[in-house]
């Protein structure tokens, strides 16, 4: 096999959501969980993105586990790689993301990358080095708050000279706006100063377009899924990818369906409350758990009932007030991971019981999921929803799945999904 991008993403859903991204764009696409070893066989594919958890871990792990997958890549024949983070630069005051850039950029012999987490399609802008969620700056944002990466400040240049060995500049909007010509020579003139790191500026998904095509030399690009519009088109030119290949088919797969949700967030908890309106639903209590119900052989000897007529739903989604009682009776932990162990075994059950198709709700519950399932990689279809497209599971048996973090996908999301299903 011969890979023409290969990606490490530091996150679950985030690496879906590149890989979605990329298949828009006509790369074939694979997402594999973990850094991959030898065993793992991998289909044909243009691009392959391995899915870390390693935004909020020790930076020496970090770095150790996107090192692990760059070596894999390499050997999977990958041209240029690129290392995707979220598009509010999640990360804590000591790394990642300066961390891992910079032993990636080593491993390869190169000496300058870019960082580009504008993502203008949901709000995230960057102006002088500024980065905007919606129209406040990063730090004004709701990202202030974050339990686990606080942004407090919306400085890119600074935030990741907190982080980085060797200095860091910019390519401010004056010089984006003329595109990539302009934009590649002033990364050529940043890196005469020794500069290793240039934020770019982007307000829109041309300019994201114009960046991707002055990236064409670089070994190494980190960004959010947005900037990874337009390196496409540079395979493209260079004769490397099909004008008109397919890159979202996926094999046929039959079987029941069901969806499991367990998300709290508010698009999710309409969501949920769509569904209800029309299929029978099984609702887990993390306080019922806690004291020792055995709610997963319950809902899955339900469930089991139910699949005949349609997919069934099995939920743990509340809204605010009953997820902090429960925070408050068990501890936040506690009763993520309560919910998360039981929506791990149902999925197992239901497999077993025969379910070929799951649509799968919550980032941290889709992660629970894929890993009781003993999933080592999927192959990325159509789009369901923004971010959201299907996938096929690459080992046996052959499941579609999609995993929708949070805030994704329209109110009807979760019958739309089973109606497209591979
Ligand atoms: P999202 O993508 O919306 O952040 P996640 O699955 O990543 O969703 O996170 C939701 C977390 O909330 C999970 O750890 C899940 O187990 C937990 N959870 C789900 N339902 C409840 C509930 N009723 N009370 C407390 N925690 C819950």
């Amino acid at each position: 096999m011969t890979i023409l991008l290969g990606c490490i993403a530091d996150d679950f859903t985030g690496a879906t959501d590149l890989a979605n991204t990329l298949v828009r764009q006509g790369m074939r696409t694979v997402q594999l969980f973990d850094a991959p070893t030898d065993a793992v066989a991998v289909p044909e594919a243009d691009a392959v993105v391995v899915a870390l958890k390693s935004r909020t871990i020790p930076a020496g792990e970090a770095v150790a586990q996107s090192r692990q997958s760059l070596d894999w890549l390499r050997t999977a024949g990958a041209h240029q790689f690129f290392f995707k983070y979220c598009s509010t630069f999640d990360s804590t005051p000591d790394g990642n993301i300066g961390p891992v850039a910079e032993a990636l950029l080593e491993a390869l012999d190169a000496d300058f990358t870019i960082a580009c987490p504008a993502f203008p399609e949901n709000g995230r802008t960057i102006c002088h080095g500024y980065l905007f969620v919606g129209d406040v700056l990063l730090s004004e944002s709701g990202m202030r708050e974050h339990p686990l990466t606080p942004m407090t400040d919306a400085n890119l240049v600074r935030v990741l000279a907190a982080q980085a060995r060797h200095p860091v500049g910019l390519v401010p909007y004056t010089t984006v706006a003329l595109g990539s010509t302009a934009i590649r020579d002033a990364f050529a003139a940043l890196r005469a100063e020794g500069r290793r790191h240039a934020i770019v500026d982007a307000l829109s998904d041309d300019d994201l377009l114009a960046i991707g095509e002055a990236c064409l030399d670089l070994k190494l690009i980190t960004g959010g899924s947005g900037v990874a519009l337009g390196l496409p088109e540079n395979f493209r030119r260079a004769g490397r990818l099909d004008a008109g290949s397919v890159a979202d088919s996926l094999p046929h797969i039959d079987g029941p369906a069901a969806v499991l949700s367990g998300s709290c967030s508010r698009a999710t908890l309409a969501q949920v409350a769509r569904m209800r309106q029309s299929r029978p639903a099984f609702q887990l209590d993390p306080l019922k758990l806690a004291a020792g119900e055995d709610q997963a052989a319950e809902a899955l000897d339900w469930a089991r009932g139910q699949l005949a007529d349609g997919p069934p739903l099995i939920f743990a989604s509340a809204p605010p007030e009953a997820v902090r009682a429960a925070q408050d009776h068990l501890g936040r932990m506690a009763a993520g991971e309560l919910v998360e162990g039981a929506m791990a075994r149902i999925a197992s059950g239901l497999v077993e019981a025969g379910v070929r198709r799951l649509v799968v709700a919550g980032g941290e519950t889709s992660g629970a999921v894929v890993q009781a399932l003993g999933i080592d990689g999927i192959r990325i279809g159509g789009q369901i929803d923004p971010g959201v497209p299907w996938t096929t599971t690459l080992g046996e048996p052959a499941l579609a799945l999609a995993l929708k973090s949070g805030n994704f996908g329209a109110e009807d999301f979760f019958l739309k999904a089973i109606a497209c299903a591979p």
